[in-house]
Formats: structure tokens, C-alpha cells, sequence
């Protein structure tokens, strides 16, 4: 496929720069999910230009350089390849249904530097447009490593989800906090405290088999659970904090939130 300008989807959008890699989306007609996922590599540039070569068979929607400068890669209406190999409330496909973004972070293996403000700013407002075209419920703004436990990290622990979800993006509630104690569940446990505590992780989304064993599976779900809700301890433990934290943020879950709810809940709050 040439590589065709085409219109961008938002007005955020500082410059179109059309990548071959994308295809028709299957079976879904508008997509309900967004991915968000860092570079993970030490040259912006060169990871955008990965992102937009022929033959490279990946790519993005959007991609956040540090500055907050987005670039478009894919249109909305077509199917991006960023997610991979991943799973979410039963769905295997989650390109289909899903609009990619990458954040240009170095990521782990090259030091993990904080994602600077400008660039979380930019990210909110993509994701803010993005969620005005597209009915996306706050539980499906997702991170890689959520959808792909086993094999990714990315956004990582540092991603602000707090701060998204305080202006309308995502679901988040404030985490439990960590403390000794109580029924810890890890690698090599069963049982019904196991099959019950899968259970949770699986009605949120997360794709574990519900099978009472605290296999390195089961491990890897709840290490990618902490780094998006419960970030203070990363260790596949499902500590009570672990626990807890999911049971809230099963609990907020059906509560209707959209931004414009939100708008008027900070007038409330800032009112005279
Ligand atoms: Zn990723």
C-alpha cells in the first residue's frame, strides 16, 4: 500500500505521516478500546520510523513525541498493528477494536525516565478527542501490558493513569494501601482464595484462566494490574492492597462517568 496522505482524525494532530502498516478492521465498525504503549526504544525518531516502514509489519494511530508534538500514522477507521499477540474480556483481537497509541519513552531496558508533563498533557488530549468520536468506556483505555501481560510492560509504572482519569480519561481509583497482613495469594498457591481472586481479575477484563492455580500466568496478570492500578509494588503478588484495589475498581466500574459529568463536577467542586 503507498504510503497516501490522508485527512487527519483530530484537530491535536501537528502532522500526518501516513505508514503502510495498517488493514481493514474485522467485525467491529467503530472502535471501543485504546491502547496506550511506550517506544520502548533510545531514538524517537528511529521508533517512529519503525513505526512507518514498509515490511516492519507494526504501527500506531498516533504517536507523543516527549515535546507533546503528535503525529498520525494510521486513520482511525483502519486497523493498526501495535497490540499484537493480546487479550481482553474474551477478545482476541484487540487491533480491531482498538486505537493505538505510542508514547515516546525509552521505556525499561534504557532507564525508564519519567514521562515529562507536556507529553502526559498531549496524550490527555488525544485521548480526550479520541473519546468525543469513539464510545469508549473508561475501563477500556487500557495499557499494553494489560492486554499482553505475559509479554509487555509497556506504558509501565510511571504512566500518570491518576491524572488521565482526572480529566476524564480511563478508570482508576485510588489504591489500596500497602500494608502486611491479611490473606496473600502468589506463585504456587490454589484453591478457591485463587479461583475466586481469577475470577475478579477475569470479570475485569484481565484474560486469566480461571483455574485455582497462582501459575507464572497468573503471576504476570497481576504484575501487569499493579503497574496500571496499584503501582507502589510491582511483584505479581496479590497482597490485600492487590486485592482490595480490584474489588474498588470493580465496584466504581459501573458508574456512569463521561467527561462532560466530570466538567460539571469540577465546577461543583470550584464553585463560588
Ligand atoms: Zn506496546
Amino acid at each position: 500500500m503507498s504510503k497516501v496522505a490522508f485527512p487527519a482524525d483530530s484537530s491535536v494532530v501537528a502532522e500526518v505521516r501516513p505508514s503502510p502498516n495498517h488493514g481493514e478492521r474485522k467485525g467491529v465498525e467503530r472502535p471501543d478500546m485504546i491502547v496506550l504503549h511506550y517506544t520502548g526504544m533510545a531514538d524517537p525518531r528511529a521508533a517512529l520510523e519503525r513505526l512507518c516502514s514498509p515490511g516492519r509489519e507494526v504501527s500506531a494511530h498516533y504517536f507523543v513525541f516527549e515535546d507533546g508534538q503528535i503525529v498520525q500514522l494510521v486513520p482511525e477507521g483502519r486497523r493498526a498493528w501495535h497490540a499484537g499477540a493480546a487479550i481482553w474480556a474474551g477478545e482476541t483481537d484487540i487491533n480491531s477494536r482498538s486505537i493505538g497509541i505510542e508514547i515516546a519513552n525509552p521505556g525499561h531496558d534504557y532507564g525508564y525516565p519519567d514521562f515529562p508533563k507536556r507529553q502526559i498533557a498531549a496524550v490527555t488530549a488525544l485521548c480526550r478527542a479520541i473519546l468525543t468520536r469513539n464510545t469508549i468506556q473508561p475501563q477500556r483505555v487500557l495499557g499494553h501490558s494489560d492486554v499482553a501481560p505475559a509479554r509487555k510492560q509497556d506504558p509501565g509504572e510511571k504512566f500518570p493513569w491518576r491524572l488521565l482519569h482526572e480529566s476524564g480519561v480511563g478508570h482508576w481509583v485510588k489504591p489500596a494501601p500497602v500494608t502486611s497482613g491479611g490473606r496473600v495469594l502468589s506463585l504456587g498457591d490454589g484453591g478457591d482464595a485463587v479461583i475466586t481472586f481469577q475470577e475478579l481479575l477475569a470479570e475485569y477484563g484481565y484474560g486469566v484462566t480461571v483455574n485455582g492455580n497462582y501459575d507464572s500466568a497468573m503471576h504476570d496478570v497481576v504484575a501487569a494490574f499493579q503497574r496500571h492500578f496499584r503501582p507502589a509494588r510491582i511483584d505479581g503478588v496479590a497482597d490485600q492492597s492487590t486485592q482490595t484495589t480490584l474489588r474498588d475498581l470493580l465496584a466504581a466500574r459501573g458508574r456512569v462517568r463521561t467527561i462532560s459529568n466530570r466538567s460539571r463536577s469540577f465546577e461543583y467542586v470550584a464553585g463560588p
